[in-house]
């Protein structure tokens, strides 16, 4: 085989190939974009740039790459850790270089310190298209935000050459507003991706991630300051490297508490840390006399998937069902992951039957789920999948999380042996009216089937 079909063999074996057609279109329109955009430019403003914003650019380029080197082993322990988002602190770097470049130099800075950063920061974990469409996505929000800044304040730092002395007020209007569009643009081109991805919880968690919002924009505050900096004084922007490098560590520290309680699968808690919010809600619970609900989810069938399709599908039946039981639950909730396939709800109930709803339309949208996977023969569109559910509620079956576990459990075991596919409440509920649900389990639906084989 000559290189040329090796390299052949390898663009084919690109994940990309599995995904949506739109998404892949988005996922190739945006880095092209990026390079056009880049090298259009940077052809443009070449032979107009002048020493001083050569000298800025390589300043700006030292930094990040200095930044970058010192703080290697916490990008790549934060990266292993991320599982929705990963905010670096490279635009510490380059949104300075948006306020202060003309865009080619700018866009250049920026995708060389994001390439930098990416090739340092490998873990080989992420797919290429994830790997080249997020510094992508940055790169085309430079024109629209050097645009709009530049329209606010047309001399930017500068005024005729000399630092800036009009209006401050007015730049710091400006440089807001840059700050937020170049936050923002970012995010929605991301957020196209999940949504044509479809993937409707994990755009909310990655739209609500306050930590990562606020990160993102702190790191563009900074490169404002740094922006400011290199125009008054500029090698007081030596100072900055200390803050950022320690700034950087103290995300990690947050970063992997919430790894502890996470589990890394399904982005749901993890059973010991499930447990501990149980514990607390109970413990609330007792103080307001509140009700509550507990539920047991475990899907019907599971190793059937892994026989037939290989542990990595099982894998993602059990994401896109983590999914639904995020998009069903609300902040409040805790849903977590128990066991293998098998999960824990708490739900608080204010009005009967109200856990129970909630319990049949998980178990409805089960039921209608059709999955995405990943095999070695290609991808499949996996469907009839079903889950049993067993329902304990706080007080009526217990006040203590293992009598509650025990009475949730006993209830599952009743769907599993009724048919499955259906919701069961314990004996003490189901005799104050709560109803059995789904009653089309094993019998007429029994075994995972495999919808549609295509790319
Ligand atoms: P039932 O309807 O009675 O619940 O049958 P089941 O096949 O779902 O239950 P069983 O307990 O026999 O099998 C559970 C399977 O879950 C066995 C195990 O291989 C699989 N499993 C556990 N953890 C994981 C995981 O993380 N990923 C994958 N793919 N499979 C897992
Ligand atoms: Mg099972
Ligand atoms: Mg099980």
């Amino acid at each position: 085989m000559n290189k040329l079909q090796q390299r052949w063999q390898w663009v084919c074996a690109w994940r990309l190939w599995q995904l949506r057609p739109l998404l892949v279109i988005w996922y190739l329109l945006v880095p092209i974009a990026a390079l056009v955009i880049t090298g259009v430019t940077l052809a443009g403003s070449l032979a107009a740039l002048t020493s001083h914003q050569l000298i800025l650019a390589g300043a700006l380029l030292g930094l990040g790459v200095v930044q970058a080197e010192s703080s290697g082993h916490v990008e790549r322990v934060r990266r292993s850790v991320n599982t929705v988002r990963h905010v670096n602190l490279t635009s510490v770097w380059s949104f300075a270089a948006t306020l202060l470049l003309p865009t080619g130099l700018a866009c250049t800075v920026t995708l060389l310190l994001l390439t930098h950063h990416g090739v340092r920061s490998w873990t080989g974990t992420r797919p290429l298209h994830r790997q080249v469409f997020n510094p992508a996505a940055v790169l085309v929000t430079i024109p629209p935000v050097q645009a709009l800044f530049f329209a606010l304040a047309p001399y930017g730092f500068t005024s005729g050459g000399a630092p800036f002395r009009g209006h401050t007020v007015w730049l710091l209007l400006a440089v807001s507003v840059a700050v937020i569009a170049y936050w923002l643009l970012d995010m929605v081109l991301i957020a196209v991706a999940l949504a044509l991805l479809g993937d409707r919880a994990r755009l909310r968690q990655f739209s609500t991630d306050m930590t990562n919002n606020a990160l993102d924009l702190a790191t563009n505050c900074l490169g404002a300051l740094v922006a400011a900096i290199l125009v008054v004084a500029p090698w007081l922007v030596l100072l900055f490297l200390i803050p950022v490098l320690v700034m950087h560590r103290s995300v990690l520290v947050k970063e992997l508490e919430d790894k502890a309680t996470r589990d890394q699968k399904t982005g749901l808690l993890n059973a010991t840390a499930w447990r501990q919010q149980t514990e607390r809600e109970l413990a609330r619970a007792g103080r307001t006399g509140d009700g509550l609900g507990v539920v047991m989810v475990d899907l019907d069938h599971f190793k059937n998937i892994n026989d037939r399709y290989g542990h990595p599908a099982g894998d993602d039946v059990l994401a896109a069902v983590a999914a639904i039981l995020r998009d069903e639950t609300r902040q409040y909730d805790s849903a977590g992951r128990f066991g293998g396939e098998e999960f824990a709800l708490l739900l608080p109930e204010n009005a009967l039957g109200e856990v129970g709803s909630v319990a049949e339309r998980i178990r409805v949208r089960i039921s209608e789920l059709l999955v995405d996977a990943t095999t070695s023969d290609g991808p499949v569109q996996l469907g009839n999948l079903t889950a049993s559910l067993g329902v304990a509620r706080y007080p009526n079956d217990g006040t203590k999380l293992i009598d509650l576990i025990a009475a949730a459990d006993d209830a599952l075991y009743a769907a599993k042996n009724n048919g499955r596919n259906r919701v069961v409440h314990t004996d003490a509920d189901a005799h104050r009216g709560y109803p059995v649900s789904g009653l089309n389990g094993d019998n007429a639906r029994s075994r995972v089937d495999q919808r549609r084989v295509g790319h």
